[in-house]
């Protein structure tokens, strides 16, 4: 983690770097594909330790043979395997999505609740892909905190520590509501194409007010 120590941005600031990013790559968007709040729920699951490109690959013969929660409960474990072995983690994978199907069918009649709390009761459901979840599918406002957000917030300087709810609580306070949903695409985004783990600075939207760029890649 680029951790400085340097005070958080103010919120005002924090805004403008996460509207100036969205400049830099209009139409983020969660990359994975989905029809419902179901099919989003299952591919977020698959994403852990994945990419979403190689999710991409396998979710629609997996959607074309499990179309809902019910049709995914009653599924055999050794076919959803097969499917989505190119994924990884398949064994547990498989396990995660059959069990969350089943609570699914058994607490919410099949329907995917938009609820921070009712979705991380589910199997394989963590705080990261209920905001996933909410903010793309549900139209309640979420910030995924992910791998990539953690470390471009860090590296600017409008988030603090490697703590993903921490670092959820932190923007969140900082940006109103509507914000939520763009500022963790936008992150993610930047990560992966600018803000990688060796950072492309020199095509970077907001390294004016970047703390990494400051202390660190100007000082080398
Ligand atoms: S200036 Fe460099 S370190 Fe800072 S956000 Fe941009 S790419 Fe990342």
């Amino acid at each position: 983690m680029d951790e400085g120590a340097h005070p958080l941005k103010s919120a005002a600031s924090t805004r403008r770097i996460i509207h100036t990013l969205s400049t830099q790559h209009p139409n983020a968007d969660t990359e994975l594909h989905y029809r419902n709040a179901f099919e989003l729920l299952v591919a977020t699951i698959l994403s852990a330790q994945s990419t979403d490109e190689r999710v991409n690959q396998v979710t629609p013969a997996l959607f074309a043979r499990y179309e809902d929660a019910r049709a995914l409960a009653a599924a055999d474990a050794a076919d959803v395997e097969r499917l989505i072995v190119s994924t990884g983690f398949f064994r547990q994978k498989t396990k995660a999505l059959i069990g969350m199907a089943q609570q699914l069918v058994e607490r919410h009649g099949g329907k995917v609740p938009a609820d921070m709390a009712l979705l991380t009761e589910l199997a394989g459901v963590g705080r990261k892909t209920a905001n996933v979840v909410l903010g793309h599918a549900l139209g309640v406002p979420g910030l995924p905190v992910d791998r990539h957000v953690l470390r471009v917030s860090n590296r600017i300087g409008i988030a603090s520590g490697d703590d993903p709810e921490r670092v959820e609580q932190q923007l969140c306070k900082a940006l109103p509501k509507q914000m939520w949903t763009l500022a963790s695409d936008v992150l993610i985004l930047h990560g992966r194409r600018v803000c990688r783990p060796k950072p492309l600075c020199d095509r970077c939207s907001v390294r004016k007010e970047c703390e990494y760029y400051r202390t660190v890649v100007l000082t080398r």
